[in-house]
């Protein structure tokens, strides 16, 4: 699926609302940004846009103040982190809509920047208000969203708001969409899922819906544990849901139908605690003491998961191998990430705390890529039109 950029249309001169993903975590006492990520991620588009005179207006939306003014919650500190970034300012608007705002917008000369206050101050942003949304389009000639962090959600600025302006992808959207798009609909062969993290419950739908897509399934995780045990397996006190070993047992059945090789864990690192002294050991998963739990996949585990992914095109990793938070239970994490970061095909890293452990490690530039958004990146992998995908012109 391809969307169309920022490239394929005429920005010359022109006003551009620009959505953006600024939902970055601020420091409790100062209320400075911690981490920049998200903002650096969207200079990229933003210089295009200067390079061709546009008057930019940015908007984003900041925590949950639900529909109401929350102090704490204002772009301000935002607004200044960005300016630093691009080396220029970046004035904060006092709201996102009504008179003083398009006044304000009105004065925006060619290659400068503004940015909108925190869209969620009003109800009617997550209500995906009409109105408000051609407020919002009032502002601009042309909407451009890079904010694939919240394309999941059918708000006015991620999608209500591309019925009265044209809509275009920025380059971070746009990286997004086509290189899982195509991982997911005309992958190099081999295609490979890695699918760990804590539950099955949360990734239900993107096992199946990549089950029917690969050849290779690797379960890692807290979430292989439930697969374990459909297997038979004792897993001692390990981290179960017991309302999914028949889902499980069922998703092993339809891979070995379909053909599909499927990798589960054959040892474990286990610890008499969830805590960073606990005592651990390695084991055979098929002896785990009782009282102990399932923390982390083991070093024959690696390196059977890193020889089958070795021979893949394409890999596709969402959910990490172990309680990696706890350094002792993080080896299996680090040493996959590090064997997937070297496999030479397309490889694609998503989810929250996949892509944390990715990042801490500095591998971010090693992979094909490293999708910035949570819960969009699995309801993309899920298989789900995403509603602000969706609202752009397509290809
Ligand atoms: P992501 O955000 O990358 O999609 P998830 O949210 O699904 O990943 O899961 C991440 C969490 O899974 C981590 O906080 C990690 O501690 C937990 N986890 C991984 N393996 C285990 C395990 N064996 N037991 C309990 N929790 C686990
Ligand atoms: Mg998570």
């Amino acid at each position: 699926m391809r969307v169309n950029t920022v490239k394929d249309i005429d920005i010359r001169d022109k006003r551009v609302l620009m959505r953006v993903d600024y939902n970055v975590p601020l420091d409790r006492d100062t209320g400075a940004v911690t981490d920049d990520t998200r903002l650096r991620a969207t200079i990229p588009t933003i210089r295009y846009l200067q390079e061709q005179g546009a008057k930019i207006i940015l908007c984003s939306h900041l925590g949950r103040p639900d529909g109401m003014v929350v102090d704490r919650l204002r772009l301000g500190p935002i607004a200044e982190r960005l300016s630093d970034l691009l080396g220029q300012p970046v004035k904060q608007l006092p709201d996102c809509i009504g008179a003083r705002v398009a006044q304000a917008v009105r004065a925006v000369g060619a290659s400068e920047i503004v940015l909108l206050e925190n869209l969620r101050f009003h109800p009617e942003e997550e209500a995906n208000d009409p109105e408000f949304a051609r407020e919002l389009a009032s502002l601009a000639d042309i909407y451009v969203n890079d904010a694939f962090g919240t394309a999941h959600r059918a708000h006015a600025s991620t999608a209500g708001v591309a019925a009265y302006l044209p809509a275009v992808a920025g380059f971070l959207m746009d990286k997004e969409v086509s290189v899982m798009g195509t991982a997911l609909e005309r992958p190099n062969r081999p295609f490979a899922a890695v699918i760990g993290g804590a539950k099955i419950s949360s990734k239900i739908a993107v096992l199946d819906n990549l089950m029917s897509k690969v050849e290779v399934l690797v379960i890692g995780g807290g979430m292989a544990n439930t697969f374990l045990k459909a297997q038979g397996y004792d897993i001692g006190s390990s981290l179960v849901e017991e309302d999914q070993v028949e889902y499980a047992k069922e998703l092993l059945h339809k891979a070995w139908e379909k053909g599909v090789k499927r990798l589960l864990p054959m040892d474990v690192v286990i610890a008499d605690k969830i805590d960073k002294d606990a005592n651990v050991r390695t084991v055979p998963v098929n002896d785990i003491p009782s009282g102990w739990s399932i923390v982390d996949i083991g070093p024959d585990t690696v390196e059977e998961f890193a020889s089958q992914l070795r021979s893949c095109l394409t890999i596709i990793w969402n959910g990490p191998m172990g309680i990696f938070e706890i350094p002792a239970f993080a080896n299996g994490s680090i040493e996959l990430a590090t064997v997937i970061s070297e496999i030479s095909g397309v490889t694609i890293v998503g989810g929250g705390e996949t892509v944390a452990l990715v990042t801490e490690m500095g591998l971010e530039d090693k992979f094909t890529h490293v999708s910035t958004g949570g819960g969009a990146s699995l309801e993309f992998l899920e298989g789900k039109e995403l509603p602000g995908v969706a609202a752009l012109m397509k290809k």
